[in-house]
């Protein structure tokens, strides 16, 4: 009788496996032309200076609204760009789109002129010929370079550091910011840093979501903060969803922060117009935020 349940049990798994795998091919269908078709927008998410609360970028997260489906995360549909490829074309005009807005941002705030934080996939960093992508999207929308910034995460630059540490190495010497994202979930932390050299680093959100009840988070947190300022990295924080972690990782000099408690993602309009709103520490975004709860 048991041989039979593990038979039938198989099969219902071996079933849902197609479905799955079919699910992907029909995804990966829909998403070719998406862009073109108007389905895919860029939004983007403030990022606050924290020693004085101003706006002084944003990161650019692609959206994808299926037309059956609804919102699809980026989290299910990126993976899917990246395995079959169509993350170099989607990648292109993320970059295109976030110069173009970061250009009209500055014109609207000269004095401090923002930068845009770009998302790149190991795919695009592996297809090699991201440094001529970048400098073309940073030429057609004349925008300086040292206002964009590009996020890897640490398993892209892992598996082929020597590869990946001249193609960085080479985006920074047109002027171009490197974050690595996610910083501290991978395996190496801060040793591989010697050899991929980078501008800043993200400290991930499931450090950011416990530093408030879990001290080895916080002493983590601290430690990330302490090693990247002697080696002279910038460090954001993501993911603050409440004051607290936010005057917790001030308190311990963490240079940028965002999160849901200081900034939604949102249009570039939209984005435009919370920038215009003159910064008066960030007491007063705490009381925009309450206004809006
Ligand atoms: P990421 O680069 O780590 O982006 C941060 C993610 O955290 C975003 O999710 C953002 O909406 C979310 N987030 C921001 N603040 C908070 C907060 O306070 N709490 C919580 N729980 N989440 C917060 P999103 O937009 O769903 O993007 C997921 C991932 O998809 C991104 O992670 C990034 O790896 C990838 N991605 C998004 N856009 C692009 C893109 O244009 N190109 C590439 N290659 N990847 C992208
Ligand atoms: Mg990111
Ligand atoms: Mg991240
Ligand atoms: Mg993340």
């Amino acid at each position: 009788q048991a041989k039979v349940a593990g038979k039938s049990c198989y099969r219902f798994y071996s079933r849902a496996m197609d479905q799955a795998v079919e699910r992907r091919m029909r995804m990966e269908q829909d998403l070719h032309g998406a862009w073109e078709r108007g389905e895919l927008s860029v939004e983007y998410q403030p990022i606050y200076q924290l020693a004085d609360g101003r706006m002084v970028g944003a990161e650019a997260l692609l959206r994808w609204a299926h037309p059956r489906q609804g919102r699809i995360p980026p989290s299910v549909f990126i993976d899917v760009a990246e395995q079959s490829g169509l993350i170099e074309q989607l990648g292109r005009h993320v970059l295109e789109r976030a110069c173009a807005d970061a250009v009209r941002w500055g014109e609207a705030m000269p004095d401090q002129p923002p930068f845009v934080a770009v998302n790149v996939s190991a795919r695009q960093l592996r297809g090699g010929g991201l440094p001529e992508v970048v400098a073309n999207a940073l030429a057609a929308a004349g925008l300086d370079a040292a206002r964009l910034h590009v996020e890897l995460t640490e398993t892209a630059v892992l598996g082929d550091e020597l590869q990946a540490g001249s193609l960085l190495a080479r985006l920074r010497s047109s002027g171009v910011k490197v974050w690595l994202d996610d910083f501290g979930t991978g395996f190496s932390g801060l040793s591989h840093l010697r050899r991929v050299p980078v501008d800043g680093v993200k400290i991930d959100r499931s450090f950011v979501a416990d530093v408030l009840r879990d001290p080895d988070d916080l002493a983590l947190t601290s430690a990330i903060i302490a090693m990247a300022h002697s080696l002279g990295i910038t460090v954001v924080a993501e993911g603050v969803e409440n004051e607290g972690q936010h005057d917790v990782l001030r308190e311990r000099g963490c240079d940028l922060a965002q999160g849901y408690w200081l900034g939604r993602p949102m249009s570039a309009d939209a984005l435009m117009l919370q920038m215009r709103t003159p910064a008066q520490g960030i007491a007063s975004i705490g009381e925009g935020l309450a206004g809006l709860r």
